[in-house]
Order: C-alpha cells, then structure tokens, then sequence
C-alpha cells in the first residue's frame, strides 16, 4: 500500500468487524483487496455490540487489543475504535457519517464477505450508505456472476462492477466484486478449537496468538 498521505488519504479501505478474535482471514483478504485498489490506509472497526449477535466471548477492550496488535501501522493497517467509544450498537452508517465528516475528499471502499452483500438490504439506512462508499465484496475465484445478478435485488445488481478498470469517476454507489484468496477461517472455528484443545495458532496473527494465551480468552 502507498501510505505516504497519512494525514488526508485519498483512498480508504474499511473491514467492520466482530474480531473475537481478529484472524488471518480477516487481515490477508482485506490487505490484499487494499493493495488491489491501491488505498492508502486499511482501517479495522472493532464493532461495540453487533446488533446481528446476541454478544461477545471476549470484551470490547480485549478484542480491540487484538485488533492493534494485529495493525501494521508501517503497512497502513490501523485500528479504528470508534464504534466502542460509542454506547449505542455499531451501526455502519454511523460509522460512515462520521468517517465522511472527517475525511471528506478521501473515498472510502467498505470490504465484505458475499455473505454480507447477500444481507446487505437488512442493513439500517443501507440506501444511504450506498451514497456514502462503494462496497468492494470478496468472492471466492472463478464465482458465477450470472448466478450472483439472479439473487442479488435489482437495485444492488445494477450496481456490480467485475473490474477495478471499470470503475466510474464517482466516489460511492458502486459494488466491486473482487476475487481473494479464499481462506477457511473464521472466528467461531478458532473459539471452538480453543474449547477443545485443537492447535489454532495457524490462524492467527503471532502477536493475537500470544495475548489469547495470556488472558486465556474462550477457554
Ligand atoms: P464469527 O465466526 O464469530 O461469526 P467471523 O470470523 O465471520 O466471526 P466477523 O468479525 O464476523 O468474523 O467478520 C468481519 C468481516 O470479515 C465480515 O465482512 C466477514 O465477511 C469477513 N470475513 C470473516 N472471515 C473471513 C475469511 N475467512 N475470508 C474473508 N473474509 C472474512
């Protein structure tokens, strides 16, 4: 990533998360997809109380420790803590708004799994977030784009993108379908692991590997 303008990027790339824990599933894919726009910063958003999940095995706190030790500042990788500072559940819009009002020349590609997209009307004011950013969505190589059009609702499939060349000069509104490196990992599978003693450190960041074992989080 060019992280030379740290102070006002002109590009930012957001992965929203859980992160209990923060993986390399979470971090290589949305590295990659950084890289691949060419973005100067990739921001990680721990979320406060996620409004889809009853709670958290970790703490706020904890997970955003994770998250900063998962960051490479040097690459760009930062931690943005908003969403816990906030006593209210993540909302991204919230989230948007306020990113928006603090960079507002920067555009900002918010990253997420197909399964996201495939919810994504659920999503509060998701209309507005769509004036706000574009989405840049990870698919599995060689995905079937005809099959993603049929499911998708027409008002999100006509805005899929399947090139970063086809781009418009616009700022927001657009869906970006970007092939990574699919890795089956997710945070329920490293819990579960944990629980029953199977080897995880696979999965993780070393640094978040070593703070799980100290704190002997999800024991
Ligand atoms: P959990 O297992 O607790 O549901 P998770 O591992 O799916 O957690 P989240 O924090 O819910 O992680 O995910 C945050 C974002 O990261 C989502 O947009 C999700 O699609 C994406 N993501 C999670 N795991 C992967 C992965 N292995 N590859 C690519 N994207 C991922």
């Amino acid at each position: 990533m060019n992280t030379t303008k740290r102070e006002n990027p002109k590009t930012i790339a957001l992965l929203g998360g859980t992160f209990d824990p923060i993986h390399l599933g979470h971090i290589l894919p949305a590295q990659e997809t950084a890289l691949w726009l060419g973005a100067e910063q990739l921001h990680l958003i721990p979320a406060h109380i996620p409004p889809h999940k009853t709670g958290t095995h970790a703490s706020a706190k904890q997970r955003a420790e994770m998250v900063a030790l998962a960051c490479e500042p040097a690459k760009g990788v930062l931690l943005d803590s908003r969403e816990l500072d906030r006593d209210s559940p993540s909302y991204t819009i919230d989230t948007l708004r306020e990113i928006t009002k603090a960079q507002p020349k920067a555009t900002l590609y918010f990253i997420m799994g197909m399964d996201s997209l495939l919810t994504f009307t659920k999503w509060r004011h998701w209309q507005e977030i769509l004036t706000l950013c574009n989405l840049v969505v990870n698919i599995r190589p060689g995905y079937q784009h005809h099959e993603l059009e049929r499911t998708l609702e027409p008002e999100l499939a006509k805005r899929l993108i399947y090139r970063l060349t086809k781009l418009q000069r616009e700022k927001v509104g657009q869906i970006l379908l970007h092939e990574s490196t699919p890795l089956d990992i997710s945070s329920t599978k490293i819990r579960a692991n944990i629980k029953n003693s199977i080897s995880y450190s696979e999965y993780l960041p070393k640094p978040v590997y070593h703070y799980i074992k100290q704190n002997k989080l999800y024991r």
